[in-house]
């Protein structure tokens, strides 16, 4: 069970959190869990701020996110474990100012420090929750991850090392969880071989939680949010949007790019590779089902379980004689992308020119510039990229025509179809998106309305 930094914002959430959990006690949980929200944040904030020279700034900045671990301790918890978790944040806000000033002297290599500042967000919440399920009665036990989730050097984005890994968490973990208890661990953090700090990238906690439901061949890694699941469209644009019931890894990882709501296809991949059932939940809900992933969703009668959107997208078009015919001009093309860190989504072709969607325009000035000697490069700002998502939809004659006659009025600006056999993804002006999306929506999914 991982339950994300909302799920562990503040009392009520952690409240919310010892009773979701006690539903499942006597059925082998393993807890994990993220930083109370926003943490995470302070504490990268924080770093930053030590790095330009103010250490003091930076510790005091935390003050606020003390204050809230403290706010939780003292109204969930019993006199004695308050005064345990108490002396825990002294001992962290000590280690912290210390570390803080040490990234102002530049005493130790920067990127370790920012890990081992960082993590102290998972520490203190993994801590915290163990006591709150102490005192909801629950046989709880903090784990530290970082003796259990071993990585490679490479700070801020660890990998972790499978077999090492694998061998720690059911040493540690499998035994404990026969007889019982609940082990509590952090999310997000680990160590490497030498057992220094390290992090596994935004939104690790996820990837934790999947390591250690893989390890234990767990029955099902449950994704414990502010959301109830995935939905079938944004529900800001449509209110009748409803939460899918089951998708497919595949799906799933389609659907990645289009918000933070939706598992990351990286984190989950231990789940995948162990065909381990994800399911997505709400905290705030618990009653609700949420949205199961696994490896077969089945097709559903419509073929399409999703439609994502993406605003802000910047539609690249580069045309060239030289590409007719010739080879390695898409490399020397992909090469200017890949030297300037820019991330490309979608992408047709034509045979001499080639458009191109980004959403990260950082860069784009040398990348056109660069571009220029390829060809002829247009830059159009403006756009949104849709994204309809579903098992079978390659394969199902028909449903393309569906689709576009749905919105035979607006006019699509570039198109991808059968890269992935359950991916549709297509451009428009932005200011079409809400229109596309709710007439859609209307027609793949009436039911829900
Ligand atoms: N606390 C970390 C973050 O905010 C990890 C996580 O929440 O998954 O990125
Ligand atoms: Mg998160």
């Amino acid at each position: 069970m991982k339950f994300g930094g909302t799920s562990v914002k503040d009392p009520e959430a952690f409240a919310r959190v010892a009773s979701i959990v006690n539903r499942e006690k006597g059925n082998g949980a393993v807890v994990v869990t993220s930083a109370m929200a926003r943490v995470t944040d302070a504490l990268l904030a924080a770093f930053e701020t030590a790095k330009a020279g103010d250490s003091s700034a930076a510790f005091s900045s935390l003050g606020e996110h003390f204050a809230r671990h403290e706010e939780v301790s003292s109204e969930l918890l019993g006199d004695q474990s308050r005064k345990a978790f108490g002396a825990e944040l002294e001992l962290a806000k000590e280690e912290l100012s210390s570390l803080l000033m040490r990234v102002e002297r530049r005493s130790l290599p920067l990127q370790m420090l920012k890990d081992a500042i960082v993590a102290y967000g998972e520490q203190l919440s993994s801590r915290l929750l163990t006591e709150v399920l102490k005192a909801e009665g629950l046989k709880a036990r903090h784990v530290d991850a970082r003796r259990l989730i071993v990585t490679d050097d490479e700070y801020g984005s660890a990998k972790p090392l499978w077999d090492e890994t694998e061998e720690l968490v059911r040493g540690d973990l499998e035994s404990s969880v026969e007889e019982g208890e609940i082990p509590v661990m952090g999310g997000f953090i680990a160590a490497n071989r030498s057992g220094e700090t390290t992090t596994l990238g935004r939104g690790g906690s996820d990837y934790s939680a999947a390591l250690v439901g893989a390890a234990l061949d767990a029955r099902e890694i449950q994704i414990w949010t502010d959301v109830t699941g995935v939905l079938t469209c944004d529900p800001r644009i449509c209110a009748d949007a409803s939460t899918i019931d089951v998708l497919s890894y595949n799906e799933a990882a389609e659907l990645a790019y289009f918000g933070a709501k939706v598992l990351h296809p990286k984190t989950i991949q231990p789940a995948v590779d162990h065909g381990i059932p994800v399911r997505v939940c709400n905290s705030q809900r618990p009653e609700e089902r949420g949205t199961m992933v696994l490896a077969e969703s089945g097709v559903s009668d419509n073929r399409i379980k999703s439609i994502a959107h993406k605003t802000g997208i910047t539609i690249l078009r580069i045309s060239s004689a030289r590409m007719l015919g010739s080879y390695g001009f898409m490399s020397a093309l992909f090469q200017v992308f890949e030297r300037f860190r820019t991330v490309i989504d979608v992408i047709s072709t034509s045979e001499v020119s080639v458009a191109l969607t980004l959403d990260n325009t950082e860069y784009l000035d040398k990348v056109v510039t660069e571009l220029e000697r390829l060809g002829d490069v247009e830059v159009e700002h403006g756009y949104a990229v849709i994204c309809i998502v579903g098992e079978g939809l390659r394969d199902s004659s028909g449903l393309a025509s569906k689709i576009f006659s749905t919105i035979d009025d607006v006019n699509v600006s570039l198109i991808s179809h059968g890269a992935s056999s359950v991916n549709l993804t297509f451009v428009v002006k932005e200011e079409y998106v809400r229109e596309v999306i709710s007439r859609l929506h209307g027609r793949f999914f009436p039911h829900s309305a």
